[in-house]
């Protein structure tokens, strides 16, 4: 019946040419002014932000669910592959923005996955009918939370029940300890330091949810008392993030420089920024920006740790950090990619201009090695769309995206609403990376962000680049993008 809907009568050479029209007309959303290999990068990327999610149902909506049932899907299209460690970052954001028809469709399916499961819990890696449970956190609560916000068309009751029945499931993955201690313990749980990280957002991301849905704090303050979790496992000592035992005690002996332990994939320096939802508060358990900054600072200039046998053995993204020659930006894995842009947050967002563009530059290849690590179904292609517009969602589930550097003289967004959102860039090139004014709609812009709805309702930016940083543009705190501390009035 598929083979029939979509192939009868047609031959091989009209298959190719429609899949060749389908792909253009999806590539033509964003023109390009650039250099040959910018735009064979850019749209290579592009095209890996559009292989998955993926369609998983038959062309009369019956597909197979997490019950293993038959279900039919009325009123929307059916998703699978959601590998939500990797792609709530910047992979679904990016597509609620081009692709908001689709990505409503994807929340639909995830909602609809949280129904069928006996657990109650919403997709952590939904695999054509089953959970493959692979990475850690709810991510879901993110995705879900991102695109209500940004105005998806969903029954919001309902994702909201999905969201909190899931962050109540105490037998899965530490989050009866997480309740209880407010922390996953690292004496039990191989990833508790990385895991709390990843609860403490998504559950922020519930409570944001909850509050724009007018719920009384009874029901939701248990999850604005969660977000502020990533606390508990702040070290003072080392001004890092570090695990915490189930007495209370940190972890020790403490390398933060050693991969696993108490985070997944990684170490304490790519993890210690994952408080996507409040930089203003780490900002403050660092002692302030100027502590927060050489921090910062640090990631790009402590070397990596050469003793391969920290993992009981090198996984490749250890191989991929040593390579990358940026210190502990280890960008060919997903915890870091965002961590850039918090220069935005700490007043010195000239900074994030100058590493950006370093890691679009030296880091991205159109060629058959050209990423630094797994691009992991969208994710690491997204981080390199938004950043070659100049902007990246640091927190999914707010309205903003931050600024970083634009890459290319000029680009026209042609949403999906017929609205157009053109970017220039005067100036621009490989030196001149950084942002010494802009202009929105035609009025100087001093903000390190942009929001949601602004761009939806079409918009014309102007960025004036310079081989200088401005020094002075955006340090003001009322610059600064979003943080739950500042929300709080703490
Ligand atoms: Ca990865």
């Amino acid at each position: 019946k598929n083979l029939h809907a979509e192939a009868s009568g047609k031959s091989f050479e009209q298959l190719a040419e429609a899949a060749r029209t389908d792909w253009n007309s999806e590539l033509e959303h964003f023109e390009i002014e650039g250099t040959p290999d910018q735009k064979a990068m850019f749209y290579t990327s592009l095209y890996h932000t559009m292989i998955n999610p993926s369609v998983y149902m038959d062309v009369d909506g019956s597909y197979r669910g997490l019950d293993h049932n038959i279900h039919r899907a009325e009123g929307f299209t059916n998703y699978t592959i959601f590998s939500l460690w990797d792609t709530y970052r910047a992979e679904h954001p990016l597509l609620m923005l081009m692709k908001p028809n689709e990505a409503t469709d994807m929340v639909k399916s995830m909602i609809k996955h949280q129904q069928q499961s006996v657990h109650g819990l919403l997709p952590v890696w939904s695999h054509m009918a089953n959970d493959n449970w692979c990475m850690s956190g709810y991510h879901s609560t993110s995705v879900l939370t991102d695109a209500i916000t940004k105005g998806a068309d969903v029954n919001k009751e309902e994702a909201l029940k999905a969201m909190v029945v899931t962050s109540n499931v105490s037998y899965y993955d530490g989050i009866g300890d997480y309740i209880k201690l407010g922390y996953v313990p690292f004496d039990v749980n191989g990833t508790a330091a990385s895991t709390t990280l990843e609860y403490a957002y998504d559950d922020w991301a519930i409570y944001k949810l909850g509050k724009a849905l007018g719920k009384p704090e009874s029901e939701i303050a248990v999850f604005a008392k969660h977000a502020m979790n990533y606390k508990n496992l702040f070290d003072p000592e080392t001004k890092l993030m570090r695990g915490r035992n189930e007495d209370g005690s940190f972890q020790s002996p403490f390398n933060p420089l050693k991969w696993g332990d108490a985070f997944t994939e990684g170490n304490s320096w790519h993890y210690t920024w994952s408080v996507f939802h409040d930089p203003q508060g780490l900002i403050d358990l660092m002692g302030g920006k100027t502590g927060f900054n050489a921090m910062m600072d640090s990631v790009f200039n402590v070397p990596p740790l050469f003793d391969d046998s920290y993992y009981g053995g090198v996984i490749h993204e250890i191989r991929e950090m040593q390579i990358m020659n940026m210190g502990n930006y280890a960008h060919g894995n997903q915890p870091i990619q965002h961590m850039i842009y918090l220069y935005n947050y700490s007043g010195e967002p000239w900074k994030a201009q100058y590493w950006v563009r370093e890691v679009m530059d030296k880091l991205y290849f159109a060629t058959p090695d050209g990423y630094c690590g797994d691009e992991d179904n969208g994710q690491t292609s997204a981080w390199y769309v938004f950043s070659a517009l100049g902007f990246y969602p640091v927190c999914p589930g707010t309205d903003q995206y931050i600024l970083g550097s634009p890459l290319f003289k000029s680009v026209t967004l042609n949403l999906e609403n017929g609205k157009k959102v053109v970017i220039k860039a005067n100036n621009n090139g490989e030196a001149n990376r950084y942002i010494s004014s802009m202009k929105v709609n035609g009025k100087n812009y001093t903000k390190n962000y942009l929001i949601h709805g602004d761009l939806m309702r079409g918009m014309n930016i102007l960025y004036n680049m310079s081989a200088t940083p401005n020094k002075s543009r955006g340090t003001q705190d009322s610059d600064a993008p979003y943080s739950f501390s500042n929300e709080l009035g703490k």
